[in-house]
């Protein structure tokens, strides 16, 4: 697992064996917060060692982005700490994400140990924010890749984790494109001096302005090419011409799973469309 410190207490995580999944923490001189708790239960008991035993502070909050497997099934890895989602976070662990743990229980024996664990603090609209030491940390809705999506901003340093709502391909399979876009156009307009992707690479502040557009610019061009297609009888084959590089993204993206995104993407919109 990769590990950085993006500024004073405040670091960032990447998974070595799923999908360049990241999570976060940021201390204070009592305790932490995790934002995330990526996928596998060795890389997140790395994060709580290095908390407990490098920066020497228990945890105390863990928020996950969304209720996705990747960013919430750590929870229970952190058994002191009180869980931060949305409200639809909760109902969708609940309902989605219990069931499909114990399918892949039988599939992944590394899971055995893993329980979900439910946020026991939600919020809907609006703001909270959370003090950590002598930052605020300000966590609101970032919809789009999912409909229970929020974001961590850490307001003193300008670090935005953005959870899926900003990723080098876009995903909007659970979710919806033009929320999606309306997430990517916001996280644009706030200041940032990083941007913490929920996968792949940190993005710096000389990079933002291209990494915004050119989302961007994938979501409308993903959205006009399936809907150019969506009438005709074998619009479903006709997905395949569909390109990801025509769509101004390269495949490299995510360790090659960029191409698999993008397909499922228009596969999703077509479905969408048809509705
Ligand atoms: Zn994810």
């Amino acid at each position: 697992m990769h590990r950085e410190r993006v500024s004073e207490n405040v670091f960032w995580f990447q998974s070595e064996v799923y999908a360049q999944v990241t999570a976060g923490v940021v201390a204070g001189p009592q305790w932490a917060v995790v934002i995330d708790t990526l996928a596998l239960p060795d890389e997140t008991l790395t994060i709580r060692e290095f908390i407990e035993h490098e920066l020497n502070v228990p945890v105390r909050y863990v928020i996950n982005t969304h209720y996705h497997a990747d960013h919430s099934w750590g929870n229970c890895f952190f058994p002191g700490a009180t869980v931060i989602g949305h409200t639809r976070c909760r109902e969708l662990l609940e309902e989605r994400g219990i069931p499909s743990l114990e399918a892949g229980k039988k599939q992944n024996p590394a899971l055995r140990q893993v329980k979900i664990v439910l946020p026991q603090m939600t919020f809907k609209d609006g703001d909270l924010t959370l003090r950590v030491g002598k930052k605020n940390l300000i966590i609101s809705n970032a919809f789009g890749h999912s409909h229970d999506g929020i974001s961590v901003l850490v307001e003193e340093d300008r670090i935005l984790f953005a959870g899926d709502s900003f990723m080098p391909i876009p995903h909007v399979v659970d979710g919806d494109v033009d929320e999606n876009i309306a997430s990517i156009k916001h996280i644009g307009k706030m200041g940032l001096e990083n941007i913490v992707q929920g996968h792949g690479d940190i993005i710096l502040r000389g990079e933002i302005d291209a990494a915004v557009k050119e989302n961007i610019n994938y979501l409308s061009s993903v959205k006009k090419a399936v809907k150019a297609i969506s009438k005709r009888k074998n619009a479903v084959e006709l997905l395949e011409d569909i390109r990801i590089e025509d769509c101004g993204k390269s495949r490299v993206y995510l360790g090659g799973l960029a191409n698999t995104l993008h397909q499922s993407n228009l596969h999703a919109l077509l479905r969408q469309m048809s509705n």
